[in-house]
């Protein structure tokens, strides 16, 4: 390992740094990021990378888009802050949830701002625990969401997440959370056994832990319509259309996740259209202002409403809302990233590159260390395996997944490793040349990554 520059050595001294293995920073160092345009970003040492995952699945328009930037800057100058609280609006907020009015797949009458995809989903939480307050079924409050799923990080949130290291050294799930199977084939599919019945098997599996714990306590299930940090799952095709009618026949409602999936990134506007998914309420942030600035929605149909409204003359107030949420700068900025989809018909771009992303992940489940290709749109996932023929997984400390990724970087690539799945999620107005760069380098990588697996008889 180099010695640590300067800027590496001021960043661990000082920052504490989310995701990260802390205890291996001062050998590892970190990658100080200065600058991006486009698709690229540039460390401070001046090397370029293909930034493969748009970041955290959300600058989507890819880096220093002037438009966004300008549009940053009027509003800026218009109104720094200010907030929704007792009755107070912005324009900004008015017009971005006439316009999620607008798209929404269902009819949806009011959208309830946050400032991230966490606290949109711990929003529909305390949503759902009022609205069957407000019904007067105090008792249904449970919620279902499933093994692996990410919903993210604050204390519902991180408990709604089905992932270990999410609950580890927390103490968490908190109480009142039900983890349901996911609905990954490849890996929980039975032998013999066909995508169909797998589907069937799910639905079942679900009834039946809806019919264990009691209708009467569960308020909803949360769902992403393509898991995404766990691993980019892809839900056979009749997962939800089988899931939905048993959700209904108990008056479970279904919260769409979509703080991945959102805005054109599967190939329609919302991941719910490409997996026949029928929410009840939704969740966004990330891609809604293209991430130039922090900001999350939890969009609601008018029924919902209309109780929350009778049950607040009851209690005086609607007692839940952040500082930030709705901030003027990232409305502004979600307004003018809506635009852009909609102008440079970003929707149009992602369908003519998705049968490329497509050939050139499934062209990889030829490399011996690939096991599955998985993908939806521009989003996709590569799991890594030990053996190909019975799908056996390396051991995880081996931290192969983290090795294929920093191959990937030392040629110029970010793409992430969730465990053993190299996760890909480009800038959506990615180039077909830079797309076939970005495969060129995962490539390069995977077959270097291979001769370390052999010599080091990780196998
Ligand atoms: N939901 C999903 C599907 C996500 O992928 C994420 C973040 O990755 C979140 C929620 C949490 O969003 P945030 O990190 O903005 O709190």
């Amino acid at each position: 390992m180099p010695p640590l520059s300067n800027v590496q050595q001021r960043d661990i001294d000082s920052v504490f740094h989310p995701y990260t293995p802390l205890h291996k920073l001062s050998e590892t160092g970190t990658l100080v990021i200065d600058h991006g345009k486009g698709v690229f970003i540039y460390d401070t040492q001046g090397n370029e990378y293909i930034e493969g995952m748009s970041g955290l699945w959300c600058a989507g328009l890819g880096f220093g888009d002037e438009e966004l930037i300008d549009a940053a800057t009027e509003q800026l100058r218009a109104l720094p802050y200010y907030h929704l609280f007792a009755a107070r609006g912005t324009e900004p907020a008015i017009e971005l949830a006439e316009k999620l009015k607008e798209l929404a797949p269902v009819p949806i009458s009011k959208v309830f701002y946050t400032s991230s995809g966490s606290e949109a989903n711990d929003t529909q939480v305390k949503l759902a625990w009022y609205y069957n307050n407000a019904l007067g079924r105090p008792e249904k409050k449970k919620i279902i969401s499933r093994q692996k799923a990410y919903h993210g990080v604050t204390i519902m949130a991180a408990s709604l997440t089905g992932l270990g290291p999410n609950h580890k050294g927390f103490d968490l799930p908190v109480d009142g959370v039900l983890h349901a199977e996911c609905p990954h084939f490849y890996r929980n599919g039975l032998e013999g056994e066909t995508e169909e019945e797998f589907t069937a098997r799910m639905a079942n599996s679900l009834r039946a832990l809806i019919e264990r714990e009691g209708p009467e306590t569960i308020a909803a299930m949360i769902a992403e319509p393509v898991m995404g940090a766990g691993g980019v799952i892809v839900p056979p095709k009749g997962y939800f259309p089988a899931i939905k009618p048993i959700l209904d026949e108990h008056d479970i409602m279904l919260i769409d996740d979509e703080v991945i999936n959102g805005f054109c990134r599967t190939g329609n506007w919302w991941g719910a259209e490409t997996h026949d998914m029928v929410p009840t309420t939704m969740s966004v942030a990330k891609q809604l202002t293209s991430a130039y600035a922090p900001l999350g929605a939890v969009m609601v149909p008018d029924d919902i409403y209309q109780a929350f409204v009778d049950y607040t003359s009851r209690l005086g107030t609607f007692g839940h809302g952040f500082t930030y949420g709705g901030h003027p700068l990232g409305c502004a900025l979600g307004v003018k990233a809506i635009e852009i989809y909609q102008k440079r018909d970003i929707l149009s771009h992602v369908r003519a590159l998705a049968p490329l992303f497509e050939r050139r992940l499934t062209g990889l489940t030829e490399h011996p260390l690939v096991g599955e290709a998985r993908f939806s749109g521009l989003v996709g996932g590569l799991e890594l395996v030990a053996d190909k023929a019975t799908k056996r997984a390396f051991d995880p400390s081996h931290g192969v997944g983290a090795k294929v990724s920093s191959l990937i970087e030392k040629r110029g690539a970010i793409l992430r490793p969730l465990g053993d799945t190299i996760a890909m999620c480009p800038p959506m107005i990615i180039k077909e040349d830079e797309l076939n760069a970005l495969f060129d380098r995962l490539e390069g990588a995977l077959d270097e990554a291979e001769g370390w697996v052999e010599k080091e008889g990780l196998r």
